[in-house]
């Protein structure tokens, strides 16, 4: 799905910086103490005493329910229905729901958007995670053109934020959340250029409901549920939003998550919140799996594997629970991105 833009320039930097980096998480992985710097993001934080209770359970069934439409391929019946339960789900969470339907590089899109809070107000807060799945296990060795069914590789991160949706029905926020499932994100080309990421770049081009500059910052969630998943600090975040990455791992390890959300640097990868930085200028933190060892996302991943045993609980409450304490701790008004 991903391309990583910095491999070509500091390739030896890199490698240093990655071999240590993977050391660190190596011996973090197995329980070892790595008594890294203090570094000024380690001071307490105080979060809101009164948040919701994020739920694994119903995150873990809204993964099952989107598998069980099948692949959700761009232009397939299985996507129209996701698509479709998508919206009531978002509705019957007393969202104000937006379809942005066209076609960008001659695939069909269909983001959908779910508005919680005022319409008018600003600056709002962008949640959002691809919903399509890959039409093409091309990772898989026994079957590289089945499709993935992708309960991992996208289908967790919606399933979590249909969770956090839950909540934002009913303890509304202080200020407006805007829920994006961002459509035809999987269907690239490594050696293609921009092939990823469609409906997030066809957005930019076509922004509604809101612009771009409506919104403070964003946070993105791309495999959220896998086993024993590690979740570095990733590249671009750090660029475009380094106080939100700061104050959002903070968050976790205030809440004993700091050997999930590992706040180590990890390699910038070409996502949709890239994009909406890169391009719509938007801050976004991207919440992504990545494996300590370097061995790209999770061992499943672009594999007819990517499917429900890949799926741990503990990993959906660590990503629900940190981002549910972070969104009821700061708003756009107290949290500048930079
Ligand atoms: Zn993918």
């Amino acid at each position: 799905m991903i391309y990583f833009s910095n491999i070509v320039l500091g390739f030896r930097g890199f490698a240093l910086r990655a071999g240590v980096t993977s050391l660190i998480f190596f011996f973090q992985a197995c329980g070892g103490e790595v008594n890294l710097p203090a570094s000024p993001s380690q001071k307490k934080l105080s979060l809101a005493a009164s948040r919701p209770h994020f739920s694994s359970d119903s995150a873990y069934m809204w993964i099952k329910v989107q598998l069980g439409f099948g692949a959700r391929i761009p232009g397939t019946p299985a996507h129209q229905a996701c698509g479709d339960w998508l919206i009531a789900e978002l509705q019957r969470r007393g969202a104000r729901v937006y379809e942005q339907k066209g076609a960008y590089k001659g695939t069909p899109i269909r983001n959908i958007i779910g508005s919680f809070g005022s319409d008018t107000a600003r600056p709002r807060v962008l949640l959002s995670a691809h919903w399509d799945s890959r039409p093409w296990a091309d990772k898989d060795p026994q079957s590289p053109t089945m499709p993935v069914p992708g309960a991992n590789d996208g289908a967790s991160g919606v399933a979590v934020l249909l969770e956090v949706a839950r909540h934002l029905a009913q303890a509304p926020l202080a200020y407006p959340v805007d829920i994006i499932f961002w459509d035809a994100e999987d269907m690239g080309r490594e050696e293609v250029e921009d092939s990823y990421c469609l409906g997030s770049q066809y957005w930019l081009t076509n922004p509604q409901p809101h612009l771009p500059a409506a919104y403070a910052w964003g946070i993105h969630l791309d495999m959220v549920g896998g086993r024993q998943a590690v979740f570095p600090q990733e590249g671009h975040s750090r660029q475009y939003a380094p106080l939100i990455v700061e104050r959002l791992w903070g968050v976790a390890r205030e809440l004993g998550y700091e050997r999930v959300f590992v706040a180590l640097p990890g390699e910038p990868i070409t996502d949709d919140p890239y994009y909406l930085s890169s391009k719509g200028g938007i801050p976004m933190v991207n919440i992504i799996q990545r494996d300590p060892m370097g061995r790209g996302f999770f061992p499943e991943w672009h594999t007819v594997q990517d499917d429900i045993p890949v799926i741990d609980r503990s990993t959906l409450q660590a990503v629900g629970e940190t981002l549910i304490a972070f969104l009821y701790s700061f708003s756009p008004q107290t949290l500048s991105p930079h």
